[in-house]
C-alpha cells in the first residue's frame, strides 16, 4: 500500500505545554485522602456495631477462613489513595505503596485502642482500670462464631489470634486494591498524569463460523485453512497499523483501517470467533501513546485474551486519532467487546 508522502502533521493542534507539578505535595495529598477514607470507614464500622451489637462487619467470613468483611472494610478504607491518585495524577510508585501498606496496620491498631478506651473497662473487684493488652488478649481469646439466632458459639481460645491475623491481613489487602488498580493504569511520567485509553475498534482475525457437516473432512479442512489465513491477515494488518502509527502516517493508518470503520462492520467483527481489539492509551497533554492490540477468542466469560506486541505511536497520530470530531470519516469506534 503506498504510504502518504506527507504525513498530516499540519492538522494537529499545537500541543499545550504544562509546567511539571511539584511531586511531594501530590503524594502527601494521596496519603491524606487515604487516611480520611480510612478514618471514615472505621468510624462507620464502629457506629454500625454500636447501633446493633450483632453487626460486626469485620467478622464476616466466607468459607470460615476468607475474611470477606475485613477485605470489604479495607477496600473502602483504601479507596481514598486510588481516588486521590487519579484526581491529582500522582503516580503510585513502590515507595508510596509501602507507606500505604504500613498506614492501615497503624489505623487498625489505633481503631482497636480507641474502641478500648471508649469502653472505660475496670476490674470488678478492685475497680482498677483494665490495661489495653489484657483487654486485647481476653477479647481475642473470647472470639467465637456467631451461631443462628445471634448466639455466640464456643470461644476460639488461642485460635482467636489466627482470626486476628486473618482480619488484619484482609483489611490491609483490601486497602491495597484501589492503589494497585491505580498503579496498573498507563501513566505519562513526563507530564505526571494518567493516560486515557481510546478504543479504536476491532480488526477481523477469523472468518464467520458456518454450518458444516461434521463428517465432511474436506469442508472442515477448508474451514480450518480459511481460519488460519484470516488470523495471519489480521495480525499482519495489526503489525502494519503499528508501523504506520510509529511512522506518523495518519493517512496511511486511516486507509488501512478504513475498511472496518463503520458500525455495521464493527458489529460483524464483534461476532467473529477471533478478532483483534485495538486500544490507544495516550497522554492528553503530550500525546505520548502506544498502540495496543489484544487477540480475543470466544465470547463472554469464556473469551481468551492474548496481548500482541505494542507499537509506539507518533504524537501527531495520537492527537489526530483522539481528537473529538463529528465527521463520519474520522469516527472512532467504542466497542465493548
Ligand atoms: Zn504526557
Amino acid at each position: 500500500m503506498p504510504a502518504d508522502p506527507m504525513p498530516a502533521i499540519s492538522t494537529v493542534p499545537p500541543l499545550p505545554q504544562q509546567p511539571p507539578r511539584p511531586i511531594g505535595r501530590g503524594r502527601l495529598f494521596v496519603l491524606q485522602t487515604g487516611l480520611v477514607t480510612t478514618a471514615l470507614t472505621l468510624v462507620a464500622v464502629y457506629l454500625l456495631s454500636r447501633w446493633d451489637e450483632d453487626v460486626n462487619v469485620m467478622g464476616w467470613y466466607f468459607w470460615w477462613i476468607v475474611p470477606a468483611g475485613a477485605l470489604l472494610v479495607g477496600l473502602a478504607a483504601g479507596s481514598g489513595y486510588g481516588l486521590a491518585s487519579r484526581w491529582m495524577g500522582v503516580k503510585i510508585g513502590h515507595r508510596l505503596v509501602l507507606t500505604i501498606l504500613a498506614l492501615p496496620i497503624g489505623a487498625y491498631a489505633a481503631a482497636q485502642y480507641i474502641e478500648f478506651r471508649s469502653m472505660h473497662l475496670v476490674y470488678e473487684d478492685t475497680l482498677e482500670p483494665v490495661g489495653f493488652w489484657y483487654y486485647f488478649h481476653a477479647a481475642t481469646m473470647a472470639w467465637s462464631w456467631q451461631e443462628r439466632g445471634g448466639v455466640a458459639g464456643e470461644p476460639f481460645g488461642m485460635w482467636g489470634y489466627l482470626f486476628r491475623l486473618l482480619e488484619v491481613t484482609g483489611f490491609v489487602a483490601g486497602g491495597l486494591v484501589a492503589p494497585l488498580l491505580a498503579m496498573a493504569q498507563p501513566y505519562c511520567d513526563a507530564c505526571q498524569r494518567y493516560k486515557k485509553t481510546k478504543e479504536l475498534g476491532l480488526l477481523p482475525a477469523s472468518v464467520a463460523p458456518r454450518e458444516s457437516d461434521e463428517k465432511d473432512d474436506d469442508a472442515r479442512a477448508t474451514y480450518a485453512a480459511e481460519q488460519r489465513v484470516a488470523l495471519d491477515a489480521g495480525t499482519a494488518l495489526y503489525d502494519r497499523l503499528g508501523e504506520l502509527a510509529a511512522a506518523g502516517d495518519i493517512a496511511g493508518f486511516r486507509t488501512a483501517f478504513e475498511t472496518f470503520q463503520d458500525d455495521e462492520d464493527q458489529r460483524a467483527i464483534a461476532a467473529l470467533p477471533i478478532r483483534i481489539k485495538l486500544q490507544l492509551p495516550y497522554c492528553p497533554t503530550c500525546y505520548h501513546a502506544t498502540l495496543e492490540g489484544s487477540l480475543v477468542a470466544g465470547h463472554g466469560e469464556n473469551a481468551k485474551v492474548e496481548l500482541l506486541p505494542t507499537a509506539p505511536v507518533a504524537p501527531a497520530v495520537a492527537a489526530e486519532l483522539t481528537r473529538p470530531t463529528t465527521s463520519a470519516t474520522t469516527t472512532i469506534h467504542s466497542t465493548t467487546t
